[in-house]
């Protein structure tokens, strides 16, 4: 009986956690109705699937990029899905004044926010390193100061709201990736402002959750014309990914890996199997012989 009692009540303090924290967890689209949303790089890709997810949330959604033309399509199709509300602002966020100004954007029009997705990305090449230095600073400037301009502006906003910050990254901002040196570079600098900038917040009580997102090879058209003749695997698709991001923002967690198979299991070679985790990656790509062979 004493035997049966030692295994039976820690059996069912695990039931009772796993009920408790899976309670928590459970997302519902009532979680974003109403809620007043930036979406960065909203134009297209996985940018443009937030948007619409979130439309049909009934979510307010203020979306940007530099394609007007793009944008004003994107706004219709939210609002015919049934957004609370839709705008754009167009810009480069190259200039750190206009990731500023679109901040400033969701105070006037929406009276606060809610959620900042940080999502844009700056063009690059996909190949061996070549050395350019003033691409490398103008990626930084895109892909990184603007995220943490953004963020600098729209705390007060956020604070205010207790709302969520949401920060688009990617597996090669994890573990090194061969032929993205620089676009690598600026996601593994996300992953050092906004993890220590969590620390920071918890340290001070301030209720803004930080979700970072680390995503696989994502279906997007952009992805695809750059990787998909030398990736060996199919990318997953851009809509449910979309919606995998909300969900993880929504519940406020910390990180967030789609998919799952392809991201944080093989990261867990990271620590204990660095060089293995290396291969993995290299053998990910068909890489032309090497000179003679
Ligand atoms: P995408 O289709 O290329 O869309 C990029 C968005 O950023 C577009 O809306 C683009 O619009 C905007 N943008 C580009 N340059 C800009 C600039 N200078 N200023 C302002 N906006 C700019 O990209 P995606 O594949 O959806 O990727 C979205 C996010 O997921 C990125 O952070 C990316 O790193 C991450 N991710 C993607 C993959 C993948 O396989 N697709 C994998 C891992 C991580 P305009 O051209 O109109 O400005």
């Amino acid at each position: 009986m004493g035997r049966l009692q030692k295994i039976l009540i820690p059996f069912l303090g695990l039931v009772l956690a796993f009920w408790f924290y899976s309670a928590r967890d459970t997302f519902t689209p009532e979680m974003l109705r109403g809620k007043r949303v930036i979406v960065t790089g909203a134009s297209t890709g996985i940018g443009e699937q937030m948007a619409y997810h979130l439309a049909r949330m009934g979510s307010h959604v203020l979306l940007t990029a530099r394609t007007e033309a793009k944008l004003q399509n994107v706004v219709r199709r939210c609002l015919q899905l049934g957004a609370a509300s839709a705008s754009f602002v167009s810009g480069s966020m190259e200039d750190t004044a206009f990731a500023q100004h679109v901040v400033r954007e969701a105070q006037t029009s929406l009276g606060g926010l809610d959620m900042l997705i940080l999502n844009h990305v700056g063009a690059s090449y996909f190949g061996f390193f070549d050395g350019d230095v003033e691409h490398v600073r103008k990626l930084l400037e895109i892909n990184f100061l603007s995220y943490v301009a953004m963020t600098t502006s729209a705390l007060p906003m956020l604070k205010e709201s207790e709302g969520s910050i949401v920060v688009v990254s990617s597996m090669a901002g994890k573990v090194g990736f061969p032929f993205t040196v620089p676009y690598s570079a600026t996601k593994f600098a996300l992953d050092g402002f906004f993890s220590s900038l969590r620390q920071e917040f918890t340290i001070q009580s301030i209720n803004v959750s930080i979700t970072l997102c680390i995503l696989g090879f994502i279906d997007t058209e952009r992805a695809v014309r750059a990787a998909a003749e030398v990736l060996r695997e199919r990318p997953a698709p851009r809509d449910e990914c979309a919606l995998e991001i909300l969900k993880g923002a929504a519940l406020r967690r910390r990180e967030l890996y789609y998919r799952y198979s392809s991201t944080r299991l093989p990261l867990l070679l990271r620590d204990c199997a660095a060089e293995l985790l290396d291969y993995l990656v290299r053998s990910r790509y068909r890489l032309p012989a090497p000179p003679g062979a």
